[in-house]
């Protein structure tokens, strides 16, 4: 079957490769799932492991496979599976156990080891090929009413992730009452962050870049919230003229802005943040009057990342209600696609210059 890799010399992009099909007996116990892959979204960590700026191959291989947001058809199952059958869509999740207790009780996503071990980023293949085959344990079922916005669970899931442990957090107050939150950028996961919250009943802020009108200020408008444009005008001076929110989800990828929703969050507030930034940027922060507003505000900031089985089950009920909520709004954040996995060039070039973005998709079979 045809995938698409990365080499590990990493000088010519990706390439596509021919590789066995899995097979159901490749996972032990009987607990294998064979899938067809129909879509696989991609994302900024894509666009870093197909520049060779990120991501490592399996051990003994000479490249990785890559693809982490996976849509598919169960094609087969081994003789143990129970919650899974052939014909049913599914999406897969993308951290592998390593060895640490958290590990041990299916929390891999909270690892304290070293080494990650991600399905498409690395040290594992991933899923932008024909067929995976994977334990039963991290294969979940989506239901074909939401098989449009199925591809989308992945990166859902790092934000179910990120609210149910500023939630989980929150039980300290014994009461919390969340009024607002405010969400930094409009990609994919602050726009997600935004429908989440606002599927909570927050009165949410999002702020991005970009000025109106846009197409993000009209996501974000339809959920009811409010888009806050910071080209002109800065996150910190219109936060300025807001209540101190009750939670602040960092999305923005630019890790100054962290220090300004440190100071920003209300009391007994929540700062979530879950950009990944791989440089080594460094700024001046006012550390007298953040440290002050914390500690005099009883205030906590998480760091989130990945997601295990049971945020992406999160997302596929939080899928459900927005689609009774507010139709079609999931879906179409895909915004560009390209056809099969030849197509591998025209996907890093979305990714690097493609025009109002929110997700690609590459669709790698058509949908039964
Ligand atoms: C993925 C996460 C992963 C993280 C770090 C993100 O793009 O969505 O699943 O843990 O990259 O590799
Ligand atoms: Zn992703």
């Amino acid at each position: 079957m045809k995938a698409i890799a990365v080499d590990r010399e990493r000088n010519g992009g990706a390439r596509l490769v021919d590789v066995p099909v899995p097979r159901v007996a490749d996972v032990p116990d009987g607990r294998g799932v064979l899938v067809r892959v129909l879509r696989v979204g991609v994302d900024g960590t894509d666009k870093e492991i197909l520049a060779g700026e990120y991501g490592s191959p399996p051990p003994g291989d000479e490249y990785l496979i890559t693809g982490h947001e996976s849509f598919g058809v169960v094609e087969a199952v081994g003789p143990a599976v129970r919650s899974v059958a052939p014909g049913d869509y599914v999406v897969a999740t993308v951290r592998r156990p390593g060895s640490s207790p958290y590990d041990a009780i299916g929390t891999y996503d909270m690892t304290t080891d070293d080494q990650y071990f991600e399905r498409g980023i690395n040290l594992c293949h991933g899923y932008l090929a024909e067929y995976y085959v994977d334990d039963e344990e991290y294969v979940v079922r989506v239901p074909a009413e939401l098989r449009d916005a199925g591809v989308l669970l992945e990166p859902m899931s790092v934000v179910e992730k990120g609210i149910a442990q500023a939630y989980e957090i929150q039980r300290r107050l014994r009461i919390w009452r969340p009024r607002s939150a405010f969400v930094l950028g409009a990609g994919t996961i602050g726009l997600l962050a935004t429908l989440v919250l606002r599927l909570r009943g927050l009165e949410v802020h999002t702020f991005a870049r970009d000025a109106t009108p846009n197409p993000n200020a009209t996501r974000v408008e339809r959920l009811g919230a409010t888009y806050h444009a910071t080209a002109k005008r800065s996150f910190r001076d219109q936060a300025a003229d807001l209540a101190p929110p009750d939670v602040i989800f960092e999305a923005t990828g630019y890790s100054p802005l962290v220090f300004d929703a440190m100071d920003l969050l209300g009391k007994n507030g929540v700062l979530v943040l879950s950009s990944v930034t791989g440089g080594s940027r460094t700024v001046e922060v006012p550390a007298d009057r953040i440290n002050l507003g914390f500690v005099l505000g009883n205030k906590v900031m998480v760091g989130t990342v990945n997601a295990n089985r049971e945020y992406f089950e999160a997302g596929v009920r939080d899928f459900a209600l927005a689609a009774a909520t507010w139709p079609r709004w999931a879906q179409e954040l895909i915004t560009h696609r390209v056809q099969g996995l030849e197509s591998h060039d025209e996907l890093l070039r979305l990714l690097r210059e493609g025009h109002d973005v929110i997700k690609v998709v590459c669709e790698v079979a058509t949908l039964p």
